[in-house]
Parts: C-alpha cells; structure tokens; sequence
C-alpha cells in the first residue's frame, strides 16, 4: 500500500469539502481567524467534548462540572490581572513592516541555535534579562538585545533590523448597554477559568466536596490574536475546556506532576501516536503562574502548544478575595487554620484538538485506486455507520430504511441510495465513518447484511439482529474511557 503524505493546504481544502470547517463569512469574503464548523465537524467537535467531559466529571468523583457566563464583572478581569497584564508583545521589522510576537521569535531563535543547547544558563539569563525588561517597562533595552542577537526575519530568513516593540491587550472591550461608551470596560472573557474561581464559595457552599477537589467548564473564549494564521489552530473566537483542580498548597507539585501525566495520557488515548506529542516546560511564566507546562502536538507546521497544565498557586483566589472583599477559603482541620487554596490547571483548546485529530488521521492511501481516508477512532467519528442498499432495487431500499429506521435512536447513522457503492464507500471513508452496512438480495432471504469496516476494508457478515451490538462494539466511547483507568 503506498501512502502519501497531505499538506496543511489538503487537510483545509478537505474540511471544506466534506462539511467539517467552513471559513466564517465566506460570501463576504470571510474575517481573518474566524471559522464554522460544519455538518461533519459539529460532531466530531461534540464528540471530543464529550470524552473530555467525561474523562473529568464521569470517572472522577471529586471533579465536578459548571458552565458560567461569558459575560462577567469588569472588576473580575482586574482582579486576574488580565487588564494590565494580558498582552502581548509585538516587533516589527524595517524590511517587511510586518509584526512578529517577541515570545514566539525567541523561543525559534534557542531553538535553531546550538550555542545555547550547550550553554543554557546564558539562554535563562536572556530570558531573565528580558521579563525584568518588560516588567518595568523598558522596551528600548529589548530592542537592543534582540538587535545584538541578530534574530533573523522569519518571512525571508535574513538579518534584519528590528526597529519597533509595542504592546496590545488581548480582551475584546464591549459596551453592555446600547448608549454605553467603551470606558465602561466590560469584556468577552478571554479564558473560562475566572468563572470557575469566582464560583468557588458557591459550589463549596452548595455541594460537600473537599479538597483536594476539580472544577471543570467548557465554553467559548475570545482573544484579540494579531498574528493569527494556520488554520484553527490561533482563533480569535475558539472554546477551552479548562479544568482547575483546588489543593493544599503543600501538596503543589504533587498534583502538577499527577495532572501533567494524566492529561498526557488522555492525548495518547485517541491514538495519534506517542511520537506526536512532547511536554515542554515554560521559561517565561504567564503572570499567574509558578510552574507550568506544555503538552505539544506535531502539527503539519511543527510542535505546538496544545494544552497547558500550570500552577496558578493561589494568585487568582487571593486576588478575589482583595476586590470582592469576600473571604476565599477553606478550613485546614490538621492545623487548625483557614487558608486560600493552590490551584493546579489544565486549560486546553477544543478547536486545537479538532486540528491535531483531523490532520494527523486524514490519510491518502493507494490500493489498486487511491482514496483519501479520515482513520479517526470510531468513537469520535461524526457518523458510526452508513446504511446502503447495493443498488436502488425497490426491496432493497425498503430493508436498508427499515434497520436505518430502527438503528437510528442508537446511533448517529446515515442511509445513502445514490451512486455506484464503491463510490458511496468513498465518501463514507472522506468522511471517516468506520462501519458501512450493504442490504443486498442475499439479506431477504439469510436475515444477514454485510459489514465493510473502514481501515483495512474487511468485509464481514452478520446477522441483522446482531448489528446493533456489532456498531456499539466498534463505537463506543466506553472503549476509549476504559484507556483512562
Ligand atoms: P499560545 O502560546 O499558543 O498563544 P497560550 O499559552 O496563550 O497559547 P493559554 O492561555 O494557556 O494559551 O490557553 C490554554 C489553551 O487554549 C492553549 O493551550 C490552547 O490549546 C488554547 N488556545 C489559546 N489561544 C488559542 C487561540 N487563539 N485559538 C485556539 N486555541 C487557543
């Protein structure tokens, strides 16, 4: 069998084609990092939240679930520090005019540079020497220091001159009410953690959960991304699903290292390969964080962040506690003494799991004839099986709506008549269903129809009143849960 490998610009055009992506606003011409997800990608999408959903709140006792408003009190983003410190920092060059974000543009240059795999203290040292910069806002010190380390132009690789460093928060500003002017400063959230925080005495209060204990949110997030390109992978409307998980602060670095590894091992469940993942541990902290961690997919344009996993300590809980004036706490019982919980986070994009799952399982393969297959595992593949009759014979038809009928309130199943069935196959493999269920004359008379399963192409027969156990087997997102535990 000979495989061929599909660029970013394949796995684009074939999300448009088969209904699982469409850019937002196409008969206007689109907006830049805006997408629809379509008839195909909605299911998917809802599939991957539901495993996730599931592998928290279902198999966890101590982990439960919210959903909170995107909308929230502007003092919220003042107390998480997101008004003075969610920004980020942009450099622009003499020769492109074009602006490049400072963080991205360092973490490519140690990478590509040797020197510094052999000399990591001079590398922490830039790295230090350039925060301390930013916190204090000397921006023309950094000018000087990348202008020193020659960082090339990423558009044409060439040295350049770095002429311009700027800062841009990242909170869409909204005005609530119609005469409203834009000073009231309220805000689409840019993450849906601070809902989960500022409901923390709530679920204490209303539930009899105790710490160490999970809350866990998926929901739409906003983020003003300048640079945004490749595909789904930075949007500036996209969804997190975020889970924060309440602990003694002693015990911080046992749940981080007990998060960094289960989270790993939820990615490897759907099957990608190990190879496509690595863990990567931040130099530069996010202004809430004390340790923090990377999970990395292999996406067609290089190791990226997929999901995060950091210690936010008690930065947010103590902050609320200051601007609401409400006090954040819990009772340590051993010492007899009330204290403001650690917080261990695992906040990942749904919109980046959908990108690593479609272009790392959408495959072009030649057997005889080449066919473009999506091999996704069955329990997240938008429809599990497709009903077709072998031609359009009256009785045929009659049988395959007949168990298309009564499959139907089980599973998500499509009945398809039109074209040759080689064709019908096809479509089905594009679109990665991993059942396809032929009615031929032999099924009026034997009871029995034929399976065709999507990988490897087998065929097998089975009897018609085995056929929904057979699809459940195959499907079921019980057999990816059971990887977890
Ligand atoms: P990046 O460095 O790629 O901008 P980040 O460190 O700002 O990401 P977090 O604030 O930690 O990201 O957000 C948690 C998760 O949300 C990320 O790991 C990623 O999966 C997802 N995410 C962040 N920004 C975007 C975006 N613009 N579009 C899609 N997903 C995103």
């Amino acid at each position: 069998m000979k495989k061929n490998k599909i660029s970013l610009k394949e796995i684009v055009s074939h999300a448009k084609q088969y209904g699982f992506v469409f850019p937002s606003s196409e008969i206007y011409d689109g907006i830049n990092a805006i997408y629809d997800y379509g008839q195909y990608g909605i299911y998917l999408k809802n599939n991957i939240k539901e495993y996730w959903w599931k592998s928290m709140i279902q198999i966890n006792k101590n982990i439960i679930g919210l959903e909170t408003s995107i909308l929230m009190h502007p003092k919220i983003w003042k107390a998480s520090g997101h008004v003075y410190k969610f920004k980020e920092i942009f450099l622009s060059n003499e020769d492109t005019k074009k602006s490049y974000r400072l963080d991205l543009l360092i973490e490519n240059y140690f990478k590509k540079n040797n020197y510094f795999k052999k000399n990591k203290d001079l590398k922490k040292n830039i790295i230090k020497y350039i925060d301390k910069k930013l916190k204090i806002n000397e921006k023309e010190k950094i000018l000087k220091i990348i202008n020193k380390m020659k960082i090339l132009n990423p558009k044409n690789k060439e040295r350049t001159k770095w002429t311009k460093i700027y800062e841009y928060n990242l909170m869409f500003k909204i005005p609530l009410k119609e005469h409203d002017d834009v000073n009231k400063k309220f805000y689409l959230r840019p993450e849906t953690a601070q809902g989960i925080f500022t409901n923390f005495l709530n679920v204490l209060n209303s539930s009899k959960i105790q710490i160490p204990f999970g809350i866990a949110q998926i929901g739409k997030v906003f983020r003003k991304e300048i640079i945004a390109r490749q595909f789904i992978f930075r949007m500036r409307e996209f969804e997190q699903m975020e889970m924060q998980f309440f602990i003694h602060p002693k015990q911080e670095d046992k749940w981080l290292e007990y998060w960094k590894k289960k989270r790993l091992r939820w990615h490897l469940s759907l099957g990608l390969g190990e190879k496509k993942y690595r863990v990567y541990e931040h130099e530069q902290l996010a202004h809430y964080a004390n340790k923090a961690y990377d999970i990395q997919f292999k996406y067609p344009f290089g190791f990226k962040e997929l999901e995060g996993v950091h210690s936010r300590t008690n930065f947010d809980l103590k902050n609320h506690e200051k601007y609401s004036k409400k006090k954040i706490r819990v009772f340590d019982k051993e010492n007899k003494k009330s204290y403001i919980p650690y917080i261990i986070e695992t906040s990942v994009g749904l919109d980046r799991i959908f990108l690593a799952v479609f272009s790392s399982c959408l495959k072009k393969e030649t057997i005889k004839k080449e066919r473009i297959i999506l091999k996704i595992h069955p329990a997240l593949a938008p429809i599990k099986a497709a009903i077709f009759p072998l031609i359009r014979d009256k009785r045929l038809m009659a049988y395959a709506k007949d168990i298309y009928k009564k499959l139907k309130i089980y599973f998500i199943l499509t009945y398809e008549e039109k074209d040759s069935i080689g064709k019908r196959y096809r479509r089905q493999d594009a679109i990665g269903t991993p059942i396809c269920v032929t009615i031929d004359f032999k099924t009026l008379k034997d009871k029995c129809v034929t399976l065709r399963f999507r990988d490897k192409m087998l065929q097998k027969r089975v009897l018609i009143k085995d056929l929904k156990r057979e699809i459940k087997k195959e499907t079921s997102m019980n057999k990816l849960l059971k990887l977890l535990i």
